[in-house]
């Protein structure tokens, strides 16, 4: 089905928005759901992911009627854009949808439509889970410490693409503003420069703070740590861990405390009734993941420390095959795996499609189809526990049988209908 809002009559298979700054909704039980595969593996992972969903929806009597939209090399071909206003349209009129990785030229060409398409929607809050999956090969001693939700701002930072390309006017005309008159006229080295710039904002940091904090709550989860590097990035980073603070500390009255009241009131004792919010130095955090990694729960970064500390996560888990992710916006969920389109894998029919099926588990825990997320999470551990693996993992794994995508997707959908 092509996105046309005309050809798009029934109401019943819409998502119903009831507040949506609360972020509150209906989901019927037969949605439409927009999907993007995306470039490169896209097109391998997708269909693997469209069917395994399905059958788990069909399972708990519901159904889904998936709905193809275009971004990236398929949108160029059909539509010659790189991101077509109907693709953004049928995500916002949906408010449910699955995507998979679209691919961003290094250096020169078009920028990040990924980025775009998350500033287009607003949605603010990227958030991946990296829990570990039985019988998924790892490289660290003890992988199931890990159970981490990353909540990394979506928006801003760096992300802004405010930036400008040496040799241009522009650049020369930042160069001068910022010397002459910001004075920093010894900072930047003479000849070719290119320079970025990097806002992070009271009103993203503080959305983001609180989507974390408020799923902490209500996951139960122990703590919050905000990582930053604020020893360096005073303004920008620093920042962000204050504005964080603040949002802990005038928000939530007992619910939430700092780090520093459990020291100076409750002797460090982590108390059953509050969630601490703690902050970590990123530098560092890349380490504690690894050395103290139970110690561990939520994390809220900026942009750029939450790219780099969700792949450093995923890794410890099994790597970007298994690493899930989605965007939140408010009423509005776009779930897509950690990975990238993967070029030299596609149309092989090989990867590991178990990162955007999981991805899609986070849609469905959106939805409220608890019962049919935990169904396709237990039949990919199944899967997985039985050796029935994709390359990825089977170069890990003694005395595995190595799948194709597809047979791998077949092979869950079988312990979807065994474990329903
Ligand atoms: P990548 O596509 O994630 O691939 C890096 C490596 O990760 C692959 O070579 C492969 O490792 C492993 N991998 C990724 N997906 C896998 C899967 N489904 N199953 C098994 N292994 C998988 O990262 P990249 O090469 O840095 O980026 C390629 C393009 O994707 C770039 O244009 C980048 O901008 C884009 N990208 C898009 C998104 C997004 O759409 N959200 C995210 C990240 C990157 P081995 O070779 O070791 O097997």
């Amino acid at each position: 089905m092509e996105f046309d809002k005309l050809e798009v009559p029934d109401e019943g298979q819409r998502v119903e928005v009831l507040d949506e700054d609360a972020d509150e909704f209906e989901v019927p039980d037969h949605p439409i759901v927009p999907i993007l595969y995306g470039d490169g593996i896209g097109t391998d992972v997708g269909p693997a992911a469209q069917k395994v969903l399905t059958a788990a929806a069909q399972e708990t009597g519901r159904d889904v009627s998936w709905m193809r939209v275009y971004a990236g090399e398929s949108a160029r071909e059909k539509y010659d854009e790189n991101l077509p206003q109907d693709t953004v349209d049928a995500i916002k009129e949906f408010r449910i949808a699955l995507k998979g990785p679209l691919t961003t030229p290094v250096g020169a060409g078009f920028r990040s439509l990924n980025v775009a398409l998350r500033k287009r929607l607003d949605t603010y809050a990227n958030v991946r889970p990296t829990y570990h999956l039985d019988g998924v090969p790892s490289p660290v001693t003890r992988p199931e410490q890990m159970d981490m939700v990353n909540f990394r701002e979506n928006t801003e930072d760096v992300y802004a693409g405010i930036e400008w390309e040496e040799g241009t006017d522009e650049v020369e005309k930042v160069r001068e503003f910022v010397e002459d008159e910001m004075g920093f006229d010894e900072t930047i080295h003479d000849g070719a420069v290119g320079i970025g710039i990097k806002p992070i904002t009271e009103f993203g940091t503080k959305r983001l703070v609180r989507r974390a904090i408020d799923y902490a709550l209500e996951h139960d989860r122990d703590s919050v740590t905000l990582v930053h590097k604020g020893n360096i990035m005073k303004f920008t980073e620093g920042q962000f861990r204050d504005w964080g603070y603040e949002v802990a500390v005038e928000e939530y009255g007992d619910e939430v405390i700092t780090e520093d009241t459990l020291w100076e009131e409750r002797d460090g004792e982590q108390p059953d009734d509050a969630v601490v919010v703690n902050d970590r130095i990123a530098d560092n955090m890349l380490q504690q993941i690894l050395t103290r990694t139970e110690n561990y729960d939520v994390l809220a970064m900026p942009n750029l420390n939450g790219d780099y500390l969700s792949d450093a996560c995923g890794a410890q888990i099994g790597g970007l095959g298994i690493a899930p992710g989605a965007n939140f916006g408010n009423a509005l969920c776009l779930a897509e795996p950690v990975h990238g389109s993967a070029p030299k894998y596609a149309g092989q029919d090989k990867v590991n499609p178990s990162a955007i099926i999981l991805s899609g588990v986070l849609l469905y825990e959106y939805m409220g189809w608890n019962d049919a997320a935990q169904l396709v999470k237990d039949a990919v551990e199944e899967t997985i526990s039985s050796k029935m693996v994709t390359y990825d993992l089977h170069r890990q794994i003694e005395g595995g049988e190595k799948l194709a995508t597809s047979e791998y997707a077949d092979e869950i959908v079988k312990n979807i209908e065994k474990l329903a």
